[in-house]
């Protein structure tokens, strides 16, 4: 299916300078929603993977449908001051400066096999810093990285060299 007709390209957004894409209409159309879910519940069954790891706040429109079809638990990544009880914390990389990134403590466990999932990959500080926050207290495997969108204009090949990644829509 032809994904890049449901996202819209948003110039300056939110800060001038900034292309931002716009995924709403892909979620506003039965089919394309579909086939999103359909595609990365397939990868996710092929890597093996129980539990998914996604991030605020576009990771959380699609992983919790794709756990459910690949019957996975979910794992919720969120900014400072989110979540409720004891976290695990992360400082990862922002185009101008840093920014943390946190998870339940107890959230994963010793051995679990984690896809983690985000809707747009593009310089891949994110991304590197999800994979620290997974390996802060259990012995995991990342066996899958799965985005949406890829600006691959914005980051070299190290995640694809190391990881698994799967993506549908490549700028
Ligand atoms: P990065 O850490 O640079 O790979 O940025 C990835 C994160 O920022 C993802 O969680 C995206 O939701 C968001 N993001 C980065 N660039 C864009 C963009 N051009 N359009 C929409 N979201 C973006």
């Amino acid at each position: 299916m032809d994904l890049k007709k449901f996202i819209i390209d948003v110039k300056d957004f939110p800060q001038a300078g900034v292309i931002f894409k716009d995924i709403t209409p892909l979620l506003n159309d039965v089919d394309a929603f579909k086939y999103v879910i359909d595609e990365f519940t397939n990868f996710v069954k092929e890597t093996g993977a129980n539990v998914i790891v996604a991030p605020e706040a576009r990771g959380f429109l699609f992983a919790p449908a794709i756990a459910y079809a690949a019957g996975c638990r979910f794992v919720l990544v969120r900014k400072p001051g989110k979540l409720p009880r004891a976290v695990n914390d992360v400082e990862y990389s922002l185009e101008y400066g840093t920014g943390h990134l946190q998870m339940h403590k107890g959230d994963l466990r010793e051995n679990d096999k984690v896809v983690i999932l985000d809707d747009v990959l593009a310089t891949g500080g994110t991304m590197d810093g999800i994979i620290k926050l997974c390996h802060k207290e259990s012995n995991v495997d990342i066996a899958g990285i799965a985005c949406l969108i890829d600006l691959s204009f914005l980051h070299d090949d190290a995640l694809a060299k190391e990881y698994n990644v799967k993506t549908l829509i490549t700028y």
